[in-house]
């Protein structure tokens, strides 16, 4: 007998962010060009922080992000990615999920 398995966005629904307005915990540095593994984390980033713009430039928009340092790795190598915590009571809440 097979069991319905939560999505992936139903279990991130349960998440709750604080957004630190103003301060973005991560920051893409400014390029003309995205390397392949930046551009990867538009199809990477588990919460769709990543978005390419109409000039081809990757962008990121933290809100929601789960801190998961997926990006960070990817790009650890190009140096694109600048990636922190955030600060001290901002970011996600996984209490409820
Ligand atoms: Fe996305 Fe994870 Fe990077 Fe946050 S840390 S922006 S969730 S890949």
């Amino acid at each position: 007998m097979m069991t319905d398995i939560p999505k992936v966005e139903e279990k991130l629904y349960f998440n709750r962010f604080l957004v630190d307005a103003g301060k973005p915990h991560i920051a893409v540095k400014p390029h003309d060009r995205p390397s392949p593994q930046l551009r990867s984390l538009t199809h990477l980033c588990p919460a769709g922080c990543y978005s390419e713009n109409e000039a081809g430039q990757v962008e990121i928009v933290t809100d929601g992000c789960l801190e998961c340092g997926t990006c960070r790795i990817v790009t650890s190598r190009t140096g694109e990615v600048e990636w922190n915590y955030p600060r001290g009571g901002f970011g996600i809440l996984y209490k409820f999920g």
